[in-house]
């Protein structure tokens, strides 16, 4: 379905951004790999998705901190593949603490990484996107993009703020064959929710399982996480032409963590 398109997805060496990005290459589209990681493990994986699908995949280190490491990623793969036509906005951190204790930095941090990144992204492909007639933009939102949990205020600023973004730019882009909308998953099963499960696992002394069970308990009710390549498959939707008229949704993939 997307044989000739071009996707750039942040984040991509893991987690969420993966999923989606094995999801487009499944589909036939080229990819622009972005995110951390061992360069022999990232380059293992960009030859396997490569060989699978009998598409180009190339690999940009940015930092989605810095913008002009941004600029550079896009103009690479502007110069790699010619086209970006489909763009993820996955790459994302998290800290917890309370508001009163919340280091600067790492304030500065989140919202640099979630929120202002996307930013920098959509606004330097869009044009080729408006020029061609078609383009695809999804930002992965989350739960936290409607409501909040304690200790979390730098993301849940964050994932409102990109749910904000995501419509003002659907209604800037709503008669030029591109889209702009919102993936908002709860909680799925990656390094950057493992680590709030360790956390937890620590403080109050559960077992892994445990943890796993109490953390899912909280907050969504269907008590199984989302995969990252049901969130795959959801992309791969918003980039159909069932989906070329949806502007601006903001679509929770939550196990009902919503509906409470
Ligand atoms: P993850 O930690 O598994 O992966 C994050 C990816 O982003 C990695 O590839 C990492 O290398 C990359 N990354 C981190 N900082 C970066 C930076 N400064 N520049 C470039 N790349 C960077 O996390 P995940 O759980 O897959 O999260 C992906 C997205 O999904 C995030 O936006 C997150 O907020 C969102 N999300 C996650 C969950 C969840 O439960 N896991 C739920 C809702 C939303």
């Amino acid at each position: 379905m997307l044989k000739g398109k071009v996707a750039l997805v942040t984040g991509s060496t893991s987690g969420i951004g993966l999923g989606i990005a094995r999801a487009l290459a499944a589909q036939g589209a080229g990819l622009v790999l972005n995110g951390f990681g061992d360069r022999e493990e990232i380059d293992a994986l960009r030859n396997e998705i490569a060989g699978a699908h009998g598409i180009k995949v190339t690999y940009s280190p940015a930092d989605m901190q810095k913008p002009a490491e941004i600029a550079s990623m896009i103009e690479t793969a502007m110069r790699d593949h010619g086209r970006v036509d489909i763009v993820v906005n996955n790459a994302g951190i998290q800290h917890t603490a309370p508001v009163h204790e919340f280091p600067v930095e790492r304030w500065d941090a989140v919202i640099a990484i979630n929120l202002t990144a996307p930013f920098l992204v959509t606004r330097a492909v869009l044009p080729q996107m408006v020029a061609r007639k078609w383009g695809r933009i999804i930002n992965i939102g989350s739960t936290h993009g409607f409501v909040a949990s304690v200790q979390k205020s730098a993301y849940v600023a964050s994932k409102h703020g990109i749910l904000g973004f995501t419509k003002a730019v659907a209604l800037e882009t709503a008669r030029t064959g591109v889209t702009c909308n919102a993936i908002c998953p709860g909680w799925v099963l990656t390094p950057l929710v493992q680590k709030q499960i360790d956390d937890l696992a620590a403080r109050e002394r559960l077992s892994p399982e445990a943890a796993r069970e109490r953390l899912l308990g909280e907050k969504q009710p269907s008590l199984a996480f989302t995969t990252p390549e049901q969130v795959g498959a959801m992309a791969v939707f918003l980039c159909s032409d069932a989906a070329s008229n949806m502007h601006g949704a903001c679509v929770p993939m939550d196990g009902a963590w919503l509906a409470q």
